[in-house]
Parts: structure tokens; C-alpha cells; sequence
């Protein structure tokens, strides 16, 4: 299986079989325009490294940023220049395989789903803290899409009244607050210091300045949260992308927000993934698979 992760800096591809194991990889930066040609070059250089590793793709899994709706196409992809881009149909007729393209965060959720730490789990909210916010909610097993295929975007809630202008053009989003870029942007903007995200959790207990940074992403994030668990009643939150590696530091205030608010009922647990920056990619070998209609036990790839 070819399961293939684009992001806005790199595109990651893996050739992923039937066991989980990742038997060839490729990466190549992401250039804009003109992300869609090398993806497909990233995936036909997959296919032909297979049989060498004993393997035989018969579909390809993409992830994308952006929105992309139930047919595999992109309908906007900023940091990608991509509008209406036809991404599966490419891909079918790139490698004669076929393909199956979804957002990034949804596949990151279908990762966790079946692979990672929401295993057997019906009713669960992943959201990946990277360089944007966004959640893949799954509700009696099954992803919510919404109407426009634009469900989950937690990232622009608007949490902070009068707070920050996001880049989606609002006040207070809990991007603005809670995500890696605004993290290191509001550390910067107070301290005149370049610093990235992981640097100022690095920093914390020992710089007033991260604290008060850190603090005010954990108030955002922490609304955010607390508006799925008050909508969706997941069993549990998982945390995923660069800033949930802050591991405790970014777990025990962010619960002790979130119960400090919370009056009226408990608060799901909360875990950082497991999967890390797998979890898209392998979100899309599973879907992979599950396009060319093979049955898999992704549950037992947390072994391999
Ligand atoms: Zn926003």
C-alpha cells in the first residue's frame, strides 16, 4: 500500500503492507506551486521500489491539508495553492491503482481509530496541535465529515472575546492562542526573543514570559476542548501534532483547566497520541486498504 502525507514543508510517503510494516520510504520537499506533481512522483517512485522489497501496492492512501470533500477532491488547500484539484482521480491515473484522498487531521483520526489510542474506542475527539488546530471527531464510530466537509475545526472557535485576529479572519481563535506558530509568534512578539514552540516549553518554570504564553495557549485550547466534550461526549480526548510532545507540561494544566470549569459532569480522559507523526500517514494505508477492499487488523500494527 502507498500511503502518502502532504504536508506544507514535506511530502512523506511510506510503502505500507498488509502488517503494518513500512518497507520503503520517500520524502521530498513540498513546492508551490506544483505540490500535485511531486506527490505523484512520490508515489510512483514507491511503486517502483516495490517488488525490489518483496511488496505489491494495490492502492494509494493520500492525506491533505485543506478541505477535501468525500471523492477525493481538494476543494481549497491554501498553503498548497490547490483549488478543486482532482487529487484522487490524478493519482488513479498517474499509477493505475486506485487512490483515496482525505484531510489530514481525518486521517490522523482514522490512525488513532484503528491503530492508535482510540482502539475500540466509539465516541472519541483527536485533535492535532501543529502548526493550525483541528480535530477529527468520531461519533458511534464513525468520522463526522460535516455537510461541507469542514467538520472538526476547532482551531476556529472563537474563545478568547476581543482576543487576537486569526488568520482565518476572526477574533480569539484558539489557533490564535493555542497552536505551535502562534505560540512562538505571541513568545516573540513579547520578548523581542525568536523562539520555537518546543524552545518555550523548554523554558517554562524559569521565564516568566513562556509561562504567561503557555498559560494563556492552555486557557484557549482548554475552551476549545471543553466545547467538544459539552457537544460530543467523547470517551476520550486525544492529543496529537508537534505541541502535544510538551507531553505533562501541556497535560496536567490543560486538565486542571478543563476540570476547573467543567461543574456539571466529569471530564474524559485525555492522552497524548501514542502514533505521534504517524498517525496521518498511517491513517491513509489504512484507508488504502481499505479502498482496494483488503481487510486489515490495523489493531495488531501498534506491534510492528
Ligand atoms: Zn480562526
Amino acid at each position: 500500500m502507498i500511503a502518502i502525507d502532504v504536508g506544507g514543508t514535506t511530502i512523506k510517503g511510506a510503502l505500507v503492507d498488509a502488517a503494518g510494516v513500512v518497507r520503503a520510504t520517500e520524502i521530498a520537499p513540498t513546492p508551490r506551486p506544483g505540490a500535485e506533481r511531486t506527490v505523484l512522483e512520490v508515489a510512483s517512485r514507491l511503486a517502483a521500489a516495490a517488488p525490489g522489497v518483496g511488496t505489491n501496492p494495490v492502492a494509494v492512501g493520500i492525506v491533505s491539508p485543506g478541505i477535501v470533500d468525500p471523492g477525493g477532491v481538494v476543494r481549497i488547500a491554501v498553503n498548497l495553492d490547490w483549488r478543486d484539484l482532482p487529487l484522487a482521480q490524478l493519482a488513479e491515473d498517474a499509477l493505475g491503482l486506485p487512490a483515496v484522498v482525505t484531510h489530514d487531521v481525518r486521517g490522523a483520526g482514522v490512525g488513532e481509530l484503528r491503530c492508535g489510542a482510540g482502539i475500540g474506542v466509539r465516541d472519541l475527539a483527536v485533535v492535532q496541535l501543529g502548526t493550525g488546530i483541528a480535530s477529527a471527531l468520531v461519533v458511534h464510530g464513525e468520522l463526522v465529515v460535516g455537510a461541507g466537509s469542514a467538520a472538526g475545526e476547532v482551531g476556529h472557535l472563537p474563545v478568547i472575546p476581543g482576543g487576537e485576529r486569526c488568520a482565518c479572519g476572526q477574533e480569539g481563535c484558539v489557533e490564535a492562542y493555542a497552536s505551535g506558530g502562534a505560540i512562538a509568534r505571541r513568545y516573540a512578539a513579547r520578548t523581542g526573543r525568536p523562539a520555537t514552540a518546543e524552545q518555550i516549553v523548554g523554558l517554562l518554570g524559569g521565564d516568566a514570559d513562556a509561562d504567561a504564553v503557555w498559560a494563556e495557549a492552555i486557557t484557549a485550547l482548554g475552551r476549545g476542548v471543553l466545547s467538544i466534550v459539552a457537544l460530543l461526549d467523547p470517551a476520550l480526548v486525544v492529543l496529537g501534532g508537534g505541541v502535544a510532545a510538551a507531553g505533562d507540561a501541556l497535560l496536567e494544566p490543560l486538565r486542571g483547566s478543563i476540570t476547573g470549569t467543567l461543574t456539571w459532569r466529569e471530564c474524559p480522559p485525555i492522552v497524548v497520541s501514542p502514533l505521534g507523526a504517524e498517525a496521518g500517514r498511517l491513517g491513509a494505508a489504512v484507508l488504502a486498504f481499505e479502498r482496494a477492499g483488503i481487510p486489515v487488523d490495523a489493531a495488531s500494527w501498534r506491534r510492528a
